[in-house]
């Protein structure tokens, strides 16, 4: 049955100093109830024991922390994809990435992840967790249409508020909290970077987006590094620039998917027949001289269309001289795009050094997540056409 929320999140700081004054509650509060959620992980008003019966029962009639419901929990050894709904029952997907680094030679597994695909078994006697890792959503689906991506084709249904996107985080640290428990020095697993790489396109979502990541940075709140932040975004001009003026120095990274105009077109007809090409690049280096900030561009990887040595030059080029890294996606396969097809490992291998030649730094997107269904939207997408 649907519900609305009539409460109020209870981290909003703003709102709730001016409550607690209003109502007689002493400052101090505020900063147990913002540890009580940041720091201890708390989803549940009731957790935070270091407030009386009588202040938490009070609480609960006017605010709420979460107000994501799981609807599905998908299991790696590498990750966890989490199917959320909201009140209105509309569904967002969140995924964790656990970063295993392996306790006797780290380098083997790289030498394994670059001969192929396949994964090495991971278990607790054999690699160490290093850091946490959140995709988060900031739209119930997506306005723009990449062709390679199911999180278009169930059209955009709403916004999320920047509570909504904290509350992913939220919920993530209170499982991992579960999940892993303390590390052994005795301090609190929790998230450590943030991308906005889940469903949804960030940069039309701007306010709230922006909101969310003053959050994510303030000390009394997430306090994350900025450098641990990411947005991803296939939109640009004026949100970019906004991002200049208003000097949110997170990492950017850019979905370009093509080096040229044609081919955009094909792949993401709606970006690129607003934006072309030309003024794409003249936003990005407006941005690069305001920030002198690195920009990471995420390109996929799709058999016969984005793989070929010819177009491998024409990005190298593109982006020689550009301070630019590139990520190179392999294409997630999915059934909702069945005309398309993965790059040969090979073929990446061989795209990646072209590229390089460029003097452009290139990574590929670890292997070890391709079967999280990385793409964001795709647990949902197989839930919704399942009539969930
Ligand atoms: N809308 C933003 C952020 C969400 S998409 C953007 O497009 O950047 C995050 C990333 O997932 C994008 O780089 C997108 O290209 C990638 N992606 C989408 N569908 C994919 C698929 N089927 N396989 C691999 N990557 C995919
Ligand atoms: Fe939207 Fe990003 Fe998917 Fe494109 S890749 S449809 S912008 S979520």
């Amino acid at each position: 049955m649907s519900w609305k929320t009539t409460t109020h999140p209870l981290f909003d700081k703003e709102h709730l100093a001016a409550y607690c004054s209003e109502h007689n509650i002493p400052a101090f509060r505020i900063k147990q109830i913002m540890h009580g959620v940041f720091g201890d992980h708390h989803i549940d008003i009731n957790e935070i024991t270091t407030l009386s019966k009588e202040l938490r029962a009070q609480l609960n009639a006017s605010f709420h922390i979460n107000t994501l419901k799981v609807e599905n929990i998908v299991e790696w050894p590498e990750s966890t994809k989490f199917l959320f709904s909201m009140p209105d029952e509309t569904m967002i997907e969140t995924v964790l990435m656990y970063h295993w680094h392996e306790k006797k030679s780290f380098k083997t597994r790289q030498r394994k992840i670059l001969r192929s695909w396949t994964k090495p078994d991971i278990s607790s006697e054999t690699h160490t967790l290093n850091r946490i890792t959140i995709c988060i959503s900031s739209q119930v689906w997506c306005a723009v249409w990449c062709i390679f991506c199911v999180t278009w084709k169930l059209w955009f249904k709403k916004n999320l508020d920047w509570s909504e996107m904290l509350m992913q985080i939220q919920y993530a640290n209170n499982y991992i909290k579960q999940k892993f428990g303390k590390k052994d020095d005795g301090t609190r697993r929790k998230v450590r970077n943030v991308v906005f790489m889940g469903m949804g396109e960030p940069m039309f979502n701007y306010e709230h987006m922006k909101k969310s990541i003053t959050y994510m940075l303030d000390q009394q709140a997430l306090w994350l590094s900025k450098r641990h932040i990411t947005i991803s975004t296939s939109w640009v001009a004026n949100a970019i620039r906004q991002l200049v003026d208003d000097k949110i120095d997170v990492r950017l990274a850019l979905s370009l998917h093509a080096p040229n105009q044609p081919l955009r077109l094909e792949l993401i007809p709606m970006i690129a027949k607003k934006r072309p090409l030309d003024e794409l690049m003249e936003t990005i280096d407006y941005y690069v001289k305001k920030t002198w900030n690195r920009l990471f561009y995420e390109y996929i990887m799709i058999q016969n269309k984005t793989d070929t040595p010819e177009i491998a030059h024409e990005l190298g080029q593109l982006l020689q001289k550009r301070n630019a890294h590139v990520n190179l996606i392999p294409y997630n396969e999915n059934p909702a795009m069945p005309e398309l097809t993965t790059s040969e490992f090979d073929v990446i291998m061989a795209f990646k050094k072209i590229v390089e030649q460029y003097w452009v730094t290139v990574t590929v997107r670890d292997t070890l997540w391709r079967d999280v269904k990385w793409a964001c939207g795709q647990l949902g997408y197989e839930k919704v056409e399942e009539g969930l």
